[in-house]
């Protein structure tokens, strides 16, 4: 039987480090500023995250991930709690992240604190860089995502929301 008490709330944190973003496979889910930390209460390991978009259909996901992760390295008693203050903003994606996102062909967030009201001028097409670009939808695959189309080089992309 595999032991749980070789893990420590570190070792545990830097394991859930390394699962991707249910939606963007190429982030994981600390470079998007999601997982908070992990802290130990009576021999149960209780990992806190921020939802990014708090209607996302992928947290469920990501909770059934987190335990399936832990799970599948004998760390049984596991809870995720989800915390909501403060809400988590795409302020937290880090440097590294936003650079993955726009190779990935994802337009990364653009500005500190913007409003739910975007314009098409300040989203950046990830793949010429133009910035002649308009919005097709709202809601890309997801709804944390906006279909964009770049009128330079006539490539749609995808923008990740910023809130
Ligand atoms: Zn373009």
């Amino acid at each position: 039987m595999v032991r749980t008490d070789k893990y420590t709330t570190e070792s545990i944190m830097k394991l859930l480090s390394e699962i991707p973003d249910p939606e963007i496979p190429v982030i994981t889910i600390k470079e998007l500023g999601m997982l908070q930390n992990v802290r130990e209460e009576n021999g149960k390991y209780i990992i806190t995250i921020t939802p990014t978009y708090t209607a996302c259909p992928a947290m469920k996901m990501l909770e059934q991930q987190i335990l399936e992760t832990c799970a599948l390295h004998g760390i049984k008693d596991v809870r995720v709690e989800l915390t909501y203050t403060p809400a988590w903003t795409t302020d937290w994606i880090s440097k590294e992240a936003r650079e993955k996102l726009k190779n990935y062909g994802i337009a990364p967030p653009q500005k500190k604190a913007c409003s739910a009201v975007f314009s098409a001028d300040t989203v950046q097409c990830p793949r010429c860089g133009s910035r002649h670009t308009e919005i097709i939808s709202r809601f890309g695959s997801t709804a944390c995502k906006a279909l964009y189309k770049c009128t330079d080089c006539h490539e749609p992309f995808e923008y990740f929301k910023c809130h």
